[in-house]
């Protein structure tokens, strides 16, 4: 039978030994949320297709043309999740967590797949790590997302990104300002793309987020509108930029975002970078406060952000920052014998049981293949049982890279004393 080896167009496989980026990058994702009251929520991969028809809103690229949709043998239509607010805000309503009192906040990892020409920062399967927060329309919040996502932006030591924010305004402000738009792209009618002109009627807005290169550039003269905020849009825009500034954020004003949802309503941002080339968003997000009511429940003002993992790690290795690597075994047990088999076995249940990752042959090579195996593995340390070490029940083990050698009771302190050796080793070399 042939084998399947190729994987689906757009998805990239996370393998063992790279695995440790993406927990480092999730481990401080999940510290920074935690430190501004965020628990973590799991919703499913798939929902009713209308959940996401409603939820990120029907004139939008993501529904138009990025879902994977199907119908389920029992005739229901489903979709794989684009993005992770629709199905959050979905299981708020369903389990009335309002009842558990407001603002609800809470943190999400997922998947998320779409329809999109696969290249580099695009891919069908993609991850991301978002904040959501339900009921509340203090700008405090706004600027309380935007400083969490710039901390965790700083935490992994990236540079060069920087925060861009706009405000949307409320449906009141945008019909005036969706006629200024539909009037002025009106004269550009004949060079927009076929997309674009279907939108012109229902949701001019979207235009400004068109990514063909043409449409964009008619874009760029297009009205702002930061020029048609009503009073209280305006001051609410005000009091977010007047936290951010409190807190130390910088930011400049772009007043072409839009963002890819229909439903956003006054702020919206984005952290943008340049050297990762065209897909240069690592983070987006903003205030939705039509969402839940589009979505069948009580009007309650929302809002999050959305950080690509992806595109965090592509940063990463474009600005060359280190991950350290946590998932190095710290000592490799060779065997010979039977009897150092056993002792083995018994010695390494101690050391795991503190927390250190440590390994002995599982295959059943002779010792110098299993030494060849410690040095291909990077083990820190390695030590070698044999009948002596078992008479004596005193071993040595081995600094790997300085070949200093420290001699251990194979005893019930063993564990304790080489996690006191590796301790000393760690704040030498900074392991
Ligand atoms: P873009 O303008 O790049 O298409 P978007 O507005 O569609 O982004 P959001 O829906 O706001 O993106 O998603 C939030 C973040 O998820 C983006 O800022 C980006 O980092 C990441 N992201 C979005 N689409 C993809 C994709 N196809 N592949 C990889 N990462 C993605
Ligand atoms: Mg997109």
């Amino acid at each position: 039978m042939a084998l399947i080896t190729r994987k689906i167009k757009g998805t990239e496989d996370v393998l063992p030994k790279q695995s440790y980026r993406w927990q480092f990058i999730e481990n401080i994702m999940r510290e920074e949320s935690r430190a501004y009251g965020f628990k973590e929520m799991r919703t499913p991969v798939f929902e009713h297709t209308e959940l996401f028809a409603r939820g990120v809103g029907q004139t939008t690229d993501v529904v138009q043309k990025e879902m994977y949709t199907f119908d389920t043998k029992g005739g229901e239509s489903v979709t794989l999740r684009p993005e992770g607010t629709a199905g959050a805000a979905r299981a708020v309503l369903e389990h009335s967590l309002d009842n558990e009192g407001l603002p609800i906040k809470a943190s999400y990892f997922v998947s998320c797949y779409r329809y999109e020409k696969p290249q580099a920062g695009r891919l069908r399967e993609f991850h991301q790590f978002g904040v959501e927060e339900y009921g509340t329309q203090s700008p405090v919040a706004d600027a309380e997302i935007i400083c969490l996502a710039q901390s965790v932006l700083d935490r992994l030591g990236l540079s060069g990104v920087h925060l861009e924010i706009n405000s949307i305004g409320c449906p009141e402000c945008r019909a005036k300002y969706n006629q200024a738009l539909r009037e002025y792209f009106t004269e550009y009618k004949e060079q927009l793309c076929q997309t674009c002109l279907s939108r012109l009627e229902k949701n001019p807005m979207r235009l400004l987020d068109c990514k063909s290169p043409e449409d964009h550039k008619i874009a760029e003269g297009a009205p702002k509108i930061t020029d048609y905020l009503c009073e209280e849009c305006e001051t609410h825009f005000g009091e977010v930029r007047k936290y951010l500034t409190c807190a130390g954020v910088d930011f400049v004003i772009n007043p072409t975002i839009v963002r890819g949802l229909d439903y956003y309503t006054k702020t919206v941002f984005e952290f943008v970078t340049d050297c990762i080339g065209a897909q240069g968003t690592v983070c987006g997000g903003g205030r939705y406060d039509g969402l839940i009511e589009e979505l069948g429940g009580k009007h309650m003002p929302s809002l999050g952000f959305a950080i690509g993992l992806e595109r965090i790690l592509m940063v990463m290795d474009a600005q060359g920052i280190e991950i350290p690597n946590t998932d190095v075994c710290a000592l490799y047990i060779a065997t010979m014998g039977d009897d150092a088999k056993q002792k083995a076995f018994s010695l390494l249940r101690q050391v795991r049981e503190c927390g250190t990752a440590a390994e002995t042959d599982s295959v059943g090579r002779g010792l110098r293949a299993q030494m060849k195996y410690a040095d291909k593995i990077g083990a820190k340390y390695s030590m070698v049982l044999g009948d002596n070490e078992i008479a004596e029940n005193r071993a040595k083990v081995k600094n790997m890279e300085s070949g200093e050698q420290t001699e251990l009771a194979l005893d019930d302190s063993f564990a304790e004393k080489f996690a006191v050796l590796l301790l000393a080793d760690e704040k030498a070399f900074k392991i």
